[in-house]
């Protein structure tokens, strides 16, 4: 059965500060704060659309900090959502919040209410790009709120941005390693997108802060994207949501609908060019086997992938085989025996 979300917007609400690239109103395409009401209203909706399918979705709580919100009003959200949970109507609760919002205290209340996931805004782990971007909290304090969730019994998500203010390519790697080495049970990466009303914006405006092309968000973030899967550590999520609101105040970045299918395609652009050079391939007409869903991104948006294997020698016709595992091919030589 798939797995499903019923997502809940609480933009800003908690927030101690305005993170440098943060516009979540405009993010999440959401302006006023979510009531208990509507938290029970949109929940008994999902239930009935979803029907048995609910009992595999989780509520999620997204766009703000939000055990660092008002403490009656983080209850009453609590409150409406948790009888579903009781009542096995959806999974758990998952909620994204602050590093510097965890204790144990809080952690025993997120319990209480049928909470089965925390995921954590890091962002990175340099205190200089953290503190640039006036994120309000240290490395340090990811690694401690990691450490109690975990131990805690939860689920661990961690969050992740590249091409933040200050920071580098090789800012994001060093990120990734010590995200990984704090053992989530998923993570989100998300290319900083300028938007308008930030202090990201501004600095982008007067010339200071130049954003990552997408053509480098692309190769860095697919560089991520097989970190984490090499170390079995899902990437659920890679790239922003497209939201009508996101697209009016988008001023710049590295922003694409697709953006995940573009990373993905990269690679498998990567991981042929490493069989053709591990077999000692060095030109040919071949034909590439891939899963169905795959086809689109073996070939490239604009079939770059294939312009870009013909301009090195290599001659690709790319079919769609069900046989063929989603993200592995077969690679058959039209003049040589069939290699993997
Ligand atoms: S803590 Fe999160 S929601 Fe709040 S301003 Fe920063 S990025 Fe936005």
């Amino acid at each position: 059965m798939k797995h499903a979300n019923v997502s809940i917007f609480i933009p800003h609400a908690g927030c101690p500060q305005q993170c440098s690239f943060c516009n979540q109103r405009s993010i999440t395409g959401q302006t006023q704060l979510t009531t208990p009401e509507q938290v029970k209203d949109t929940l008994e909706r999902a239930a009935e659309h979803l029907k048995e399918k609910s009992h595999f979705a989780e509520i999620a709580f997204f766009g703000g900090s939000f055990t660092a919100i008002e403490r009656s009003y983080m209850l009453s959200l609590l409150e409406a959502a948790a009888p579903f949970v009781r009542d096995k109507m959806f999974t758990g609760i998952r909620i994204s919040t602050r590093p510097d919002a965890i204790d144990d205290e809080i952690l025993m209340i997120l319990r209480q209410y049928g909470v089965t996931v925390i995921e954590l805004g890091a962002q990175s782990m340099d205190d200089r790009v953290l503190r640039q971007n006036h994120r309000g909290h240290t490395a340090e304090q990811v690694r401690n709120a990691s450490k109690q969730i975990k131990k805690a019994g939860f689920s661990l998500g961690l969050q992740m941005m590249t091409g933040l203010w200050g920071d580098s390519v090789s800012g994001a790697l060093q990120t990734a390693r010590e995200v990984a080495q704090l053992d989530p049970d998923c993570v989100r990466i998300y290319p900083a997108i300028i938007m308008r009303d930030t202090e990201l914006a501004e600095r982008y405006l007067s010339g200071e802060y130049i954003p990552m092309t997408l053509e480098q968000s692309v190769e860095l973030c697919g560089a991520l994207l097989e970190f984490f899967e090499e170390r079995n550590i899902p990437v659920i999520r890679l790239g922003l949501h497209s939201t009508p609101e996101l697209l009016r105040d988008r001023l710049a970045g590295p922003w694409h609908p697709a953006f995940r299918e573009l990373c993905e395609s990269r690679l498998f652009l990567l991981r042929l060019k490493n069989a053709f050079t591990s077999q000692r391939i060095l030109s040919g007409s071949f034909e590439i086997r891939v899963a169905p869903s795959w086809v689109s991104r073996a070939v490239g948006q604009k079939k770059c992938n294939v312009a870009e294997l013909s301009a090195l020698g290599y001659n690709v016709q790319i079919k769609s085989d069900p046989l063929v595992e989603p993200a592995d091919f077969v690679l058959r030589s039209q003049t040589q025996p069939e290699s993997r």
